[in-house]
């Protein structure tokens, strides 16, 4: 009975199967689609993106994200060596084909004879046996219902954003033009990476005029509490002032309109390739709670979008996750039940690659532990160790949201100079220091 079961096939406990059956561990995946779904997921597959198709930034070493790209390749992980056989161009962010991407990972978790997947949704916690749960921002009801049993804390919720995708053949390129800002790519492939769509100053006030008029879904009873900041709305970026999405989402730099190069467009809407193919476009930053008859007419009032199909409009949602700083212990377990562990965006991380490095995480403290093996701290100078001790003990419990890793997270590196002006080096020290600490974690097994 030495067998670690699963639940839910999603980013972490994709990754959390991988490393425990990469360690010897027998492990079965509990998966409730395609027979229960969820409002987000389209398809029955395991590790399915479902929303941007960006990991984003790829820099290992100015970005804490991409660090934490770094370490999951260090530590042999798949859906980082999945997004990698699926890359798609987009600067330097790390966008991949997403059904390509979630096709490789099912048929990889499949294909290993020490995993086997279940279909079934897991409607109460387990009493015995070694668990992992990373149902996710969108976990079922009824086992939502009988974890808040258990943790006497209600689950939170908050919002998660979907941003509108438009078929790249109703784009009109009289008007829109391929380019990544400042430039950044060579080949073909990159230079398609983005399109852009110009506004003049009359064109934007009329946008944002339109943007405050539209009809808006109404949020449920509290469910606006807790929102999150990197993914407002964008009519909410607009109540905030008429200049804030220009300064956002829609701001002119780096790019030349080869329509009017003398010009310099009042703001730019940017869409970034959604599918290899290059048939999908998703419109950046778009995120929105208006009705999807008013995002139909408010879009295409963007220069270029006049005629444009959407394959999927845009969105604001739900997620579920635990108030891990009272919640789990450092090794991810409940601390009131600790054969069970918690992976994924339900500890309280936020991000495909954050739930994802949660699996990783969970899945290698599952095998070891089973294995009679006890693995010292993830030092909290890695990407991975910093979320990890963020949302378990460094986060204040009683304000606690959802975290991207970020190199506040990281205790300092001491004799670097403060400030704006010695950022690159700073940024360069945490990130070769968490590679030394990362390498050396993973050489305890
Ligand atoms: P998931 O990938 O959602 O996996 C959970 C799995 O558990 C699912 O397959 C689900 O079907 C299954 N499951 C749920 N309950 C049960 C049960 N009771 N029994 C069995 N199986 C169950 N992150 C980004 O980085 N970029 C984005 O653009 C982005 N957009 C998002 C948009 C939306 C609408 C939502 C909800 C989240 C978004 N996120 C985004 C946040 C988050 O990073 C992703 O949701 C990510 O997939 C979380 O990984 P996970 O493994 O924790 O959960």
């Amino acid at each position: 009975d030495n067998i670690l079961d699963i639940v839910g096939g999603g980013m972490a406990g994709a990754e959390a199967a991988w490393q425990a059956a990469s360690a010897g561990i027998d492990v079965v995946i509990h998966e409730m689609r395609p027979a229960t779904g969820t409002f987000a997921h389209q398809t029955d597959q395991l590790a399915e993106m479902v929303c941007s198709n960006s990991f984003r930034s790829d820099d290992d070493e100015q970005n804490a994200v991409g660090l934490l790209h770094w370490e999951m390749r260090a530590a042999c992980g798949l859906v980082m060596e999945m997004a990698d056989a699926h890359r798609l161009p987009a600067g330097g962010a790390l966008a991949v084909d997403r059904d390509a991407f979630a096709r490789a990972v099912t048929d990889r978790l499949l294909s290993h004879p020490k995993i086997a997947l279940e279909r079934t949704e897991i409607t109460s916690l387990p009493t015995e046996g070694r668990w992992i749960i990373a149902t996710g921002p969108l976990t079922s009801d009824a086992l939502g219902r009988a974890i808040a049993a258990e943790t006497g804390t209600d689950a939170l919720a908050f919002f998660d954003a979907i941003a509108p995708i438009v078929y790249a053949d109703s784009v009109d390129l009289t008007k829109a033009w391929f380019q990544s800002r400042y430039d950044k790519g060579e080949t073909e492939e990159e230079r398609t990476a983005y399109l852009n769509c110009p506004m003049d100053r009359a064109t934007y006030d009329a946008f944002i005029d339109a943007l405050l008029a539209a009809d808006k879904t109404t949020f449920h009873e509290g469910e606006t509490a807790g929102y999150f900041d990197g993914c407002l709305p964008i009519e909410v970026m607009a109540e905030r002032g008429r200049e804030t999405l220009r300064h956002g989402p829609m701001k002119p730099v780096g790019l030349t309109n080869p329509h009017a190069p003398e010009v310099k467009p009042h703001a730019v809407v940017q869409l970034r390739r959604d599918n290899a193919l290059g048939t999908l476009y998703n419109i950046v930053g778009f995120q929105t709670k208006m009705k999807y008859g008013a995002q139909v007419d408010v879009f295409r009032m963007i220069p270029g979008l006049e005629q444009a199909r959407f394959a999927r409009l845009g969105g604001i949602h739900r997620n579920t996750f635990l108030n891990a700083p009272t919640l789990l212990d450092d090794q991810l377990r409940l601390r009131s039940r600790p054969n069970i562990r918690f992976a994924g965006q339900i500890t309280g991380v936020e991000g495909y690659v954050e739930s994802a490095a949660m699996g990783l995480l969970a899945g290698r403290l599952a095998a070891a532990e089973m294995q009679g093996r006890t693995l010292p701290p993830v030092p909290a100078t890695t990407a991975t160790g910093a979320l990890v001790s963020h949302i378990t003990g460094g986060a204040e419990a009683k304000t606690f949201q959802p975290m991207n890793v970020n190199f506040g997270l990281f205790p300092p590196v001491e004799g670097l100079r403060g400030g704006r002006r010695g950022r690159r080096d700073r940024y360069k020290a945490y990130t070769d220091r968490a590679k030394t600490d990362w390498s050396v974690w993973l050489g305890h097994g």
